[in-house]
Formats: structure tokens, C-alpha cells, sequence
């Protein structure tokens, strides 16, 4: 019930009272999309090195040594702070507006110029089976108001998730990475052959999800993938 009518902020616990949102305290609120320290120009990987700064574009080993099926990937935060958060709150029905708000506070001029220059929004698909069960993609819903505050089309059905990969909790780097490679596909690759697109997910973990989605949109003839979450979750 907490989670669901919270009288909290969700994040630290402080009273609401004056809160600009229903579910987080102005402090928490003003954090979010505050992300800044260096990360990898082409992942979007935190870094710790300071040799990032120094160098324009600087990508991670990781990228360099295999190139993603994405150009950019970046996202409003990390997973341990409000961002999290968000990621949690948005998987709960009653919290349709957060999708809204938050998309209302992505700092536009804060990912590499170009970023957001884009024909298709296409946001992560969960499984049919899965999508019965819970009634809506997370994901989508922060999808359609990207696409709204953008003025950008949004093509839900565009990617398929034809595999229902099981709980990712406990597995390993490498079994999660087999376990997604092939869960996706386009069924009409006319929709987004010879576009530029945006892909939409919730929280970037390994990043094999991401990979696997853009991997089936840039085969279905898609010109170039970029890739926006709410969150990342560290796991290196
Ligand atoms: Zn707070
Ligand atoms: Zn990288």
C-alpha cells in the first residue's frame, strides 16, 4: 500500500509535503537527471578514469573491442539513486503519470549532440505472455512520452520479443547474453528499414537486451540505433 499511496518520497523517505511530484521530495526530484562524471561516448558505461575527459568521444575498452549494434546509448541515471526508483514505481499500473514526469525532466542538451535526432521511436517489447500478465509495457509508456515531447512517431509493435527469456536474477553475464541474443525480431521490416531509431527501455543492465533489440532492427535494414533508459544498473 506504501508503494502504491505513498506518503514518502520514494527515494529518501521525506515528507511530501510541497513536493513537486506524488512520488518524490523536491531534493530527490531536482537530483534526478543530474548525472555528470565521465562515461563511455559510445555505451554510456560510468567511468571512473579521468582520462576520459581529456580525450572527445572517448569510448571503453568494451566497445572498442566489440563494436555494439548501437551508435549512442545513454540514460538519466544510475540504478542506486532516484532513477531506480523510477525504474521500480514505473512497473506498477497506478504510476501511468510518472512516465510523463520524468520524460518532462530529461535534460535534452545533456547526451551528444545529434542524440535525439531521430525518424522512430521503438521501445523494448516484454514478451506477449508477459505483457498479458502485467497489461502494459513499462517500457512503452516512457516510449510514447518521449515520442510526445519530442514530436517523433512511436511504432510499439515494431519489435517483436519472440522468446520469453526467464528471470534474469542469478544468472551469469554469459548465460544472460545467450539467453536474449535471438528473443527479438521485426516483423515488418518496412517500418523501420532505412530509418534512424531510438530505442527505449526502462534499465540497461548488461546491456545483451539492448544489443539483441538493435541487432534485429539494424538486420530489418534500420540505418542507425540509438538507445535511451531511465537507468543503469552496474554490474562490471
Ligand atoms: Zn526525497
Ligand atoms: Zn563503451
Amino acid at each position: 500500500m506504501e508503494l502504491l499511496f505513498p506518503a514518502a518520497c520514494a527515494a529518501c523517505g521525506e515528507s511530501l509535503a510541497g513536493a513537486p511530484t506524488p512520488w518524490f521530495c523536491a531534493t530527490c526530484w531536482n537530483r534526478v537527471g543530474e548525472l555528470s562524471g565521465p562515461v563511455c561516448h559510445q555505451c554510456g558505461e560510468f567511468l571512473s578514469s579521468a582520462t576520459v575527459e581529456t580525450v572527445p568521444d572517448w569510448r571503453c575498452g568494451a566497445c572498442i573491442q566489440t563494436p555494439p549494434p548501437f551508435a549512442i546509448a545513454r540514460v538519466m541515471g544510475g540504478y542506486d539513486g532516484v532513477c531506480g526508483c523510477m525504474v521500480r514505481l514505473l512497473k506498477y499500473r497506478e504510476k501511468t503519470a510518472l512516465a510523463g514526469h520524468l520524460v518532462r525532466r530529461i535534460d535534452l542538451a545533456a547526451v551528444p549532440s545529434g542524440f535525439w535526432d531521430v525518424d522512430l521511436i521503438v521501445p523494448v517489447p516484454l514478451h506477449a505472455s508477459r505483457l498479458r500478465q502485467r497489461g502494459f509495457n513499462q517500457s512503452a509508456r516512457v516510449a510514447a512520452a518521449l515520442a510526445a515531447r519530442l514530436g517523433v512517431p512511436l511504432a510499439v509493435e515494431a519489435l517483436w520479443r519472440t522468446v520469453d527469456t526467464p528471470s534474469q536474477v542469478g544468472m551469469r553475464r554469459r548465460q544472460r547474453l545467450r539467453n536474449v541474443a535471438r528473443a527479438f525480431s521485426v516483423p515488418e521490416a518496412e517500418r523501420v528499414e532505412g530509418k534512424n531509431i531510438l530505442l527505449v527501455d526502462d534499465v540497461i543492465t548488461t546491456g545483451a537486451t539492448l544489443n539483441a533489440c538493435a541487432r534485429a532492427l539494424r538486420r530489418a535494414g534500420a540505418i542507425r540505433v540509438h538507445a535511451w533508459a531511465v537507468a543503469r544498473q552496474a554490474i562490471r
